[in-house]
């Protein structure tokens, strides 16, 4: 062995993490991750073309299109934080992205698993706050009325469920966490109805909290403050991906995809939780569709089922106990009396 080879032998027996991981590289002060690296870690097939990337196993299909932050999972619309490179051919993902958008809609068994009894539905808007309007209806009647719906199909599975109001009363947005951690929320689900200036625009949307140090959806601003629901952040971005994929599928509605803010009701909660947009009061059929019970029906149960869905995502379960700002007594989540009929949906932390 020459002297250059031994130097290099010995540089990768000293640091051989460096040697063995990831091509990395810095773009825009962010540390990306070469593509194949990123496949790699999913157990997925990795085959760059020139104008997209696909990822691909026997049952899933992820597609990435150069300098663009919208990917899609089987089909589905996704958003990242940062848009997806291509250099010299190769691509590369942020490691942000990899680790809070990826890492929990790729591997739901490495999320946290928290118990889910009491669930927390929060209608948007009401009392002076009207919310969006259409040529007839408005947003904060809608969204009691599909909340309603929602309520009693998943108090039919066992579960807990309260609405933040269950009348048509303003509730400010910190009252409205308020209640959620009052109540010991494990699921926080606020209901809203879209609106846009172009009434031809329709379609659905289900945001979870931004991840600390990363831009919303739409936005270029990095924040690096972690707010008590980036806690749950992982696991909301399962919940609201479960919640847009069952919409979809029930309502057959335009897919605008799953996205990330930090809406305030998002930021202040203490559980996981999710804002479902459900359709533009704007657009006219859509608005006639969101009035008709029947559809509000289909809706109510495609969230239900996305939360029976979400509740047996194979987690790694939590063994302490979440901390809550009130008081502990008489939690009773072991009595008998508080327990969900179906038991599967009843998780220890
Ligand atoms: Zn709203």
């Amino acid at each position: 062995m020459n002297r250059i080879a031994a130097t290099l032998a010995l540089l990768a027996l000293l640091c051989p993490v460096h040697f063995l991981t990831a091509a990395t590289t810095y773009i825009r002060q962010q540390k990306y991750t070469d593509a194949a690296t990123v496949a790699a870690r999913y157990r997925l097939r990795s085959t760059p073309s020139s104008g997209t990337l696909v990822m691909s196993d026997r049952t899933r299909q992820i597609t990435f299109y150069p300098d663009k932050r919208d990917f899609r999972i089987n089909n589905i619309k996704h958003h990242l934080s940062f848009p997806v490179a291509k250099q010299r051919g190769i691509y590369y993902i942020s490691e942000t992205d990899c680790q809070t958008i990826l890492e929990p809609l790729l591997k739901p068994s490495a999320l946290p698993r928290y118990r889910i009894l009491n669930i927390v539905i929060d209608p948007g808007h009401g009392g002076h706050d009207n919310g969006a309007a259409g040529k007839k209806l408005r947003e904060k009647d809608l969204t009691l009325q599909i909340a309603r719906k929602v309520k009693q199909k998943l108090s039919a599975f066992g579960y807990r469920v309260s609405l933040t109001r269950d009348k048509d009363t303003y509730l400010t947005l910190p009252r409205r966490t308020e209640i959620a951690r009052q109540r010991q929320a494990d699921l926080f689900l606020s209901i809203h109805i879209n609106a846009a200036a172009n009434t031809t625009v329709s379609g659905i949307e289900c945001f979870a909290i931004t991840p600390a140090g990363a831009p919303s959806t739409g936005s270029q601003t990095v924040e690096n403050r972690k707010y008590p629901g980036n806690t749950f952040g992982p696991n909301s971005l399962a919940l609201a991906d479960q919640i847009h994929r069952q919409l979809l599928s029930r309502t057959k509605a335009v897919d605008r995809g799953v996205k990330c803010a930090r809406f305030q009701v998002l930021r202040e909660i203490n559980c996981p939780g999710s804002l479902i947009e459900v359709g533009f009061i704007s657009n006219r059929q859509e608005e006639i569709r969101m009035g008709q019970a029947d559809y509000q029906d289909k809706l109510a149960r495609a969230i239900c089922d996305a939360v029976v869905a979400y509740s047996k995502l194979p987690g790694r379960p939590q063994t302490t106990v979440r901390k809550t700002t009130t008081s502990q007594t008489g939690t009773g989540s072991s009595s008998a009396k508080t327990k969900p009929r179906t038991s599967y949906k009843y998780i220890k932390r």
